[in-house]
């Protein structure tokens, strides 16, 4: 073989490999053509994926130490600066909502992170229940007002200054307070989960942490669907934050099959203004190994 064409072959793969990932190909910076080419045969695969791993862990890098403490996030509310607030039905909930419900009526699902994301109301009209953890009061208490709701409000005995607010109507409660304090002794587990705005919003260095609190709460039918980013964070440093597919299964493969199930080009005048000239959004459909829900 020439190096020409062993050039374009692993310049290829190279490619190959970035779009099997998800990332886009100008965003896979590996080592420079020359450095490559005069590798033995053997060392080509490995190599490439090598060098895409790096890159990989050079983008996951960009963002590690990047911290939003709960105070900033109330302060968006504060200030109504919740960009991320969808009028609608997130497309991609309703696109999945036949896989994620997989035949099943009257599931409890779960919101990390919920804001006052209006999916809440549209699972609860089709006579599932919902369970929402936010730390921001002014966000919970918006949901229930913009939706014509009355609400209940009650302390959480087992976490000190935490609020419940609920909707026994609807079946609706939505909890105040931090994520990391919320556990499966305070409203059991679930059979499902939406996770939009969440992975891709706790800091990245919290990721090992929430997957392992997201497992906990898994019902063993349970059926999580997770909504995640990719784009370069050279250009934007988040929330949200880049979640390479990699990363999604290194924080739930060893418990659980993780399925790609849509990834679609996502980029909009917003992304445009922090930035970006690429924005992919990736669902994955994650359920534990072994159990009822992959049947
Ligand atoms: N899922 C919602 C909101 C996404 S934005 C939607 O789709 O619209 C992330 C939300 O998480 C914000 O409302 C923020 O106030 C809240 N938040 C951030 N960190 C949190 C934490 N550790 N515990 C609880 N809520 C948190």
């Amino acid at each position: 073989m020439n190096d020409d064409f062993t050039g374009c072959l692993l310049v290829w793969c190279g490619f190959l490999n970035s779009w099997v990932n998800g990332i886009p190909v100008k965003y896979n910076l590996g080592p420079s053509l020359s450095s490559r080419v005069d590798q033995r045969a053997g060392d080509r695969a490995r190599s490439t994926s090598d060098s895409a791993q790096v890159n990989i862990s050079r983008m996951l890098g960009q963002q590690a130490e990047r911290v939003m403490a709960l105070g900033e996030w109330e302060e968006r509310w504060q200030q109504d600066r919740i960009g991320f607030h969808q009028p609608t039905v997130h497309r991609m909930l309703e696109k999945n909502l036949d896989k994620v419900l997989n035949g099943r009526t009257g599931v409890r699902f779960f919101f990390p992170l919920c804001g006052k994301a209006i999916d809440m109301k549209w699972l609860a009209d089709q006579g599932h229940s919902v369970v929402g953890v936010e730390i921001s009061e002014k966000g919970i208490q918006q949901f229930f007002e913009e939706n014509n709701m009355t609400f209940s409000e009650e302390p959480v005995p087992e976490i000190p200054g935490a609020k419940v607010f609920r909707n026994p109507e609807k079946n609706i409660s939505l909890y105040q307070c931090d994520l990391f304090q919320f556990s499966s002794s305070i409203a059991g587990r679930f059979g499902a989960i939406w996770d939009r705005g969440s992975l891709v919003a706790i800091n990245p260095k919290d990721r090992e942490k929430y997957a392992a609190l997201i497992v906990s709460l898994m019902d063993n039918d349970c059926r999580y669907l997770l909504d995640t980013f990719l784009y370069n964070p050279d250009q934007y440093r988040g929330p949200p934050f880049f979640v390479p597919d990699e990363q999604v299964r290194s924080l739930f493969g060893s418990s659980c099959n993780v399925e790609l199930l849509q990834s679609v080009d996502a980029l909009t005048d917003r992304q445009r203004d922090w930035g970006l000239d690429s924005f992919m959004e990736n669902i994955h459909l994650i359920t534990l190994k072994n159990s009822s829900a992959t049947k």
